[in-house]
């Protein structure tokens, strides 16, 4: 490997750079099918009668997820977002448009929220496969190279998981926990991707990367829209807060849930 304190000769390398990954990898001839994605969270004040500490929630049906940030904060983020992006150049500030129609969906699912104060945003860069799950596994005609990467947006919460099986592969030859064959490195070359007997409705390839939310079930995003700009109308404040590029996780603090076409009950 050449870095820029020099060559260093190891037996196995990983290639766990994030959205870096797909140019590094390319240039030994295999192409991992890993773009970027742009991302945009908003954290908001709670609004004055919001409960404290609530649920954790992903939500396919306003295409958000959100849930409380210590006592007295909420944050919602978006399913979606622009592709490409560079990693080493998107913008440190969110767009404060974006950030009140991500806002106006998860309103329609926690309606307090429109009465929410947006305190600060983030951004960051997503690093998505085709199947938003992760490639693992060597890569082809390069001995001991090694992927792990395509974390589409999941991979804080995996890591230690995937620590665990990588390490059982490199070091057994083949991971023990949990077999990992379905995620290797070439499934995309050999027309495999990974699908799940119950796919979430949003994954839809139409819809990802496109930034524009997936049409639901009884649900148009017409009628979707329409009510985002009705909410819209109630300006929230956005204040002087720097904003980050900080990676945000997803641990709860109530309970959990996830969201699909079908179940649209406010909470
Ligand atoms: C806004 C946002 C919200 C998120 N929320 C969640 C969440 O709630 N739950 C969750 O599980 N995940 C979440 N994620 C996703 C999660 O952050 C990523 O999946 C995870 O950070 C990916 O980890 P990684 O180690 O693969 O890549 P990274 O964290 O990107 O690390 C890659 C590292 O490789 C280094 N690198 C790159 N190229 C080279 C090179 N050539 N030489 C040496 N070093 C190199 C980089 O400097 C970097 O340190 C979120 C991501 C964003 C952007």
């Amino acid at each position: 490997m050449k870095t820029d304190h020099g060559e260093i000769h190891a037996p196995i390398v990983i290639a766990a750079t994030g959205p870096w990954t797909r140019p590094l990898v390319q240039s030994t001839g295999f192409d991992p099918p890993i773009e970027t994605e742009f991302h945009q969270v908003a954290i908001l004040k709670n609004a004055p009668t919001m409960r404290l500490c609530g649920a954790a929630c992903i939500d396919s049906v306003t295409a958000t997820y959100f849930r409380s940030d210590a006592s007295d904060k909420f944050l919602v983020g978006d399913f979606y977002g622009k592709r490409p992006i560079g990693p080493d150049n998107f913008p440190q500030r969110p767009s404060e448009s974006d950030l009140e129609e991500i806002i106006d969906r998860a309103a329609r699912r926690v309606l307090k929220l429109e009465s929410a104060e947006v305190m600060r945003g983030v951004t960051g860069v997503y690093h998505v496969t085709p199947d938003s799950r992760p490639l693992l596994g060597p890569v082809p005609q390069v001995e001991g190279l090694y992927l792990c990467a395509g974390f589409s947006g999941i991979g804080f919460k995996l890591s230690p998981a995937i620590g665990l099986v990588m390490s059982e592969l490199i070091l057994d030859g083949k991971a023990q926990t949990v077999d990992i064959t379905p995620f290797r490195s070439t499934r995309f070359q050999e027309g495999r991707p990974i699908k799940a007997d119950f796919e979430y409705k949003d994954t839809s390839s139409a819809s990802r990367g496109t930034g524009v939310p997936p049409v639901q079930d009884e649900q148009s995003s017409a009628a979707l829209l329409a009510d985002a700009s009705r909410l819209r109308k109630n300006k929230r404040l956005v204040s002087g807060h720097r904003f980050t590029d900080a990676v945000s996780s997803s641990a709860s603090r109530g309970g959990a849930c996830r969201v699909s076409a079908g179940n649209q009950t406010p909470l």
